[in-house]
C-alpha cells in the first residue's frame, strides 16, 4: 500500500462560503477531512493541518516549516510521496522555496482551489485528486517541486497564477506546463534541465521586489538606501532595461554593497543585457547589477533569500543566477 503525506496550509481550498453573506473564509472543520475517503483505495493518507493561513499570510518561516516537515518525511523513509495544499495567492513563491530547499526521494506537489469546496463547480477536489495522482506517479519522481492545479502539472521554478478568479490561472509563460492529468493518467511531455538545491536553516535576509515603469526616477530607491535591506530585485523593462532617472538611486545603492537582481515585468521570455544605451542592460550590468534569466521578480527574490543565507560572493551569485 502506498502513502501519501498530505500538508494542509490554508487558503481557499480549506475555506467555506458563508451562506448569509456569500463571505469566503476559513471553517472550524477544515472542509477536505471529508473528502480524503475518495482517495483511500490503496492508498494510506497520512493528513495532516500544519498551518491554517490565508496564503497573503504565508512568510518565509512558514515555507521553513513546511521544509523541516518534508525533510522529516524523507529521514522517516515512509512516504511515496507528499501533497500540501496551499493558497493560490502565494502557492508559487512557498512551491519554488521548496524546490530550491528539499531534495526528496519522493514527489512533491502542490494543489489550491480557486472556489471554495462548495461553491458551484468547485475546483478543490478534483486539484486535490489530480495532485495526489500525480504525486503517486513514478514518473513525478526528479523533477522537482511540482504545481498541479485545473489538470496541468507545471514546474514550481515557472508556475504563476495569471488570473485574479478563473480557475484556469496557473500558468507556465515561455515554456508551458510540463504534463497534464488527463482523467485519469499523469503524463509528462518536458523536465527541467538542472535542479539546483540549497540547504536552509533559516530566512534571516530582508530582500525587497521593485517593479519599473515608465518615467520611474529614483524615489523608491532613494527611500530604501536608510532601510535594513539585504537585496533588491528589480522586474525592469522589456529585456531588462531600466529610465535613466532610476540610476542615481540604484548606484548608492550598489555601493551599498547590496545584490540587485535585474528580471523582467514582461510576462514572456528572459532578461538579458541587451542594450547599451544609458539604463539599458549592458549598462545595468557595468553597474554591478545581477541578470535572473528565465525567473520571475518573485521567484528571484525567494532565490536570493535563500541564496544570501549561503554566504556568497557577488561573482558566485552571478553565476549561480545565470544558469
Ligand atoms: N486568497 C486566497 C489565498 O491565497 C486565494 C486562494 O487560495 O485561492 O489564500
Amino acid at each position: 500500500m502506498k502513502r501519501i503525506l498530505l500538508l494542509h496550509t490554508g487558503g481557499t481550498i480549506s475555506m467555506s462560503t458563508d451562506q448569509r453573506t456569500g463571505a469566503v473564509k476559513p471553517s472550524g472543520e477544515h472542509p477536505l477531512h471529508k473528502y480524503s475517503h475518495l482517495f483511500e483505495e490503496n492508498l494510506q493518507i497520512i493528513e495532516e493541518d500544519i498551518l491554517q493561513l490565508p496564503s497573503p499570510h504565508v512568510t518565509p518561516a512558514d515555507m521553513l516549516t513546511i521544509q523541516k516537515r518534508l525533510e522529516r518525511a524523507e529521514q522517516d523513509g515512509q512516504i511515496d510521496g507528499a501533497v500540501i495544499t496551499h493558497g493560490t495567492d502565494t502557492l508559487e513563491e512557498t512551491a519554488y522555496f521548496l524546490d530550491l530547499t528539499v531534495n526528496t526521494s519522493f514527489p512533491v506537489v502542490l494543489t489550491g482551489a480557486m472556489r471554495p469546496v462548495d461553491e458551484l463547480g468547485s475546483d478543490g477536489i478534483s486539484n486535490l485528486q489530480n495532485a495526489i495522482w500525480t504525486a503517486l506517479s513514478n514518473e513525478a519522481t526528479d523533477k522537482g517541486v511540482l504545481v498541479v492545479m485545473n489538470e496541468e502539472i507545471h514546474s514550481a521554478r515557472y508556475v504563476t497564477k495569471t488570473h485574479t478568479t478563473n480557475v484556469a490561472t496557473f500558468r507556465t509563460p515561455t515554456f508551458g506546463p510540463i504534463g497534464i492529468v488527463s482523467k485519469h493518467e499523469v503524463r509528462f511531455f518536458q523536465k527541467l534541465v538542472f535542479y539546483e538545491h540549497y540547504p536552509v536553516n533559516q530566512i534571516s535576509s530582508n530582500v525587497c521586489l521593485l517593479k519599473s515603469y515608465a518615467g520611474m526616477d529614483s524615489t523608491l530607491f532613494e527611500a530604501l538606501l536608510d532601510k535594513d535591506i539585504d537585496g533588491l530585485v528589480i522586474e525592469a523593462l522589456g529585456a531588462g532595461n531600466l529610465p535613466p532617472a532610476t540610476l542615481p538611486g540604484l548606484k548608492k545603492l550598489l555601493k551599498r554593497d547590496i545584490p540587485v537582481v535585474i528580471t523582467s515585468r514582461a510576462f514572456n521570455g528572459i532578461a538579458q543585457d541587451i542594450y547599451a544605451y544609458t539604463g539599458g542592460g549592458k549598462h545595468l550590468k557595468e553597474l554591478g547589477v545581477i541578470f535572473a534569466p528565465g525567473l520571475s521578480g518573485i521567484k528571484a527574490r525567494i532565490k536570493l533569500l535563500i541564496l544570501l543565507e549561503q554566504k556568497l560572493d557577488s561573482e558566485q551569485l552571478n553565476m549561480i543566477f545565470r544558469q
